[in-house]
């Protein structure tokens, strides 16, 4: 039988949505007839985690994590998927409160880079993604790539459009220029491939919008949620 999916979302829901479509999708594209995904979604409420990240009230935050965790937990789930890499600065507080593994986002995404031949990447996000070494020092010291993000001006514009605009599934051309400005930027100082490392860039922003290849971490985790779940 599947594993049962333990899904972290709301974070945004405009991006859990696309998780649950594609681990469907997946599901059924491996097992063919009408297959579909086993698994269950503790969705939190975005307002309320935005002005606490803001705040810097990380403790907070974790204790929310804990509990959306626990949840998942006593709901059945056999590992939990945690919806956004930004949150993932709270993956050991998950971890170390429940029983049931973590599928970080920040591994799979690195597996699929370095299968690549792909040592230096750029990385987009959230400002505490870009900026702390949460995400990029696993990627560097566990996965062993060169990150480079963008400039402070970069990283504001990048930062912007995501609370802005992306968590309410608002599409704007302009920020999708923007974007692709900057990824041209991070090519230029040598990004041979560039992680689009929000749950939420993957709908501004697609292949055509980038010289180099671009590493979905939406698409990637949820993939790598449908390997887990259907390893026996
Ligand atoms: N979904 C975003 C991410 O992947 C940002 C929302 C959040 O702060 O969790 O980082």
């Amino acid at each position: 039988m599947q594993k049962n999916i333990g899904l972290i979302g709301g974070m945004s829901w405009e991006s859990s949505a696309e998780y649950y479509r594609i681990i469907n999708q997946e599901t059924l594209r491996r097992l063919g007839g009408v297959h579909s995904a086993r698994s269950l979604m503790f969705s939190v409420d975005f307002d309320e985690i935005k002005q606490l990240q803001h705040a810097g009230d990380w403790d907070r935050l974790a204790a929310l994590m804990k509990d959306a965790a626990l949840h998942l937990e006593r709901g059945g789930a056999d590992f939990i998927v945690l919806c956004t890499n930004t949150m993932h600065r709270l993956a050991d507080a998950i971890t170390s409160s429940v029983r049931i593994p973590l599928l970080h986002i920040a591994d799979p995404t690195a597996e699929k880079i370095k299968a690549a031949g792909i040592t230096r990447v750029g990385l987009l996000g959230t400002a505490f993604t870009m900026e702390q070494d949460f995400y990029k020092g696993r990627l560097q010291s566990r996965h062993g790539l060169d990150v480079i993000v963008p400039d402070g001006d970069d990283r504001k514009i990048v930062h912007e459009i995501i609370y802005r605009e992306l968590i309410l599934g608002k599409i704007n051309p302009e920020s999708r220029q923007a974007y692709r400005a900057i990824i041209s930027r991070l090519i230029e100082q040598g990004a041979q491939a560039v992680i689009l490392g929000c749950t939420e860039i993957m709908l501004l922003v697609s292949e055509e919008d980038s010289a180099v290849p671009l590493f979905d971490t939406t698409t990637i985790h949820a993939v790598a949620a449908v390997d887990h779940a259907l390893t026996r």
